[in-house]
């Protein structure tokens, strides 16, 4: 599919994301191909690529574009794994992930969050995406374990049936902390061990449900 965006997502890469330090070739690669400006709505088009978050419906926003890229590279993925995100939202995080590995499991809690993005899937006959409403604070056992997961919302605390569902060896990013800032954790499971490292300071919208704010 051409579209006439080519141009501004390699300056995107070049500008946000080659000089900031993501490295990973892939991640650039898929960065400078998903077209972000079919995630949000046509009134936001002409943003869609700039250096800063967008709104999206239901109050909800879609990540800066360094944002993404680094929480990608961190998963270190290869292209077998089997992932899980919570918060699909626009579907834009999903869409880069769905490019670099063999099935993306998404969980929103909004329906037409959920919907909208479908829609954009299909649209881009993304097929390796399955996506379901619920509280994704639960994770989702059907397909567990996931080789790695990704939490696009901030809670108080590490849901913990992500950190049973997460693969062993898995990795697994995910902001925790406040309302209103949250650091980005990095846990790791490796021969029955975790650890949680700490990566960066960030501002997501809310993580809402049982493991999450109520
Ligand atoms: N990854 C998204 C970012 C969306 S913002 C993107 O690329 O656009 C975070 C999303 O998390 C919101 O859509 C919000 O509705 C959703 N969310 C919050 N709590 C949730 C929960 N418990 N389960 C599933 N989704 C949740």
């Amino acid at each position: 599919m051409t579209d006439h965006f080519v141009t501004v997502r390699e300056r995107m890469v070049q500008e946000q994301l080659l000089c900031r330090g993501i490295s990973d070739e892939r991640v650039l690669k898929v960065m400078s191909e998903v077209p972000r400006h079919l995630f949000v709505e046509d009134a936001q088009r002409a943003r869609a690529y700039g250096d800063h978050p967008l709104p999206i419906a239901s109050d909800q926003t879609i990540s800066q574009p360094f944002v993404v890229a680094a929480m990608t590279q961190a998963l270190h993925l290869q292209g077998t794994e089997r992932v899980l995100e919570i918060g699909t939202g626009s579907g834009y995080q999903a869409a880069v992930l769905s490019r670099l590995c063999e099935k993306v499991f998404t969980v929103e809690r909004v329906h037409i969050l959920l919907s909208g993005a479908r829609k954009v899937f299909d649209q881009l006959h993304y097929y390796n995406i399955l996506s379901r409403l619920d509280d994704g604070t639960m994770g989702w056992q059907e397909h567990a374990p996931y080789d790695a997961i990704i939490v696009t919302a901030g809670g108080p605390e590490i849901p913990q049936p992500l950190i049973d569902q997460l693969a062993d060896p898995g990795r697994m990013v995910i902001p925790v902390g406040e309302r209103e800032v949250q650091e980005l954790l990095l846990l790791t499971k490796q021969d029955g061990e975790v650890a949680v490292e700490r990566l960066e300071s960030v501002r997501f919208v809310s993580l809402i449900g049982e493991h999450g704010w109520k």
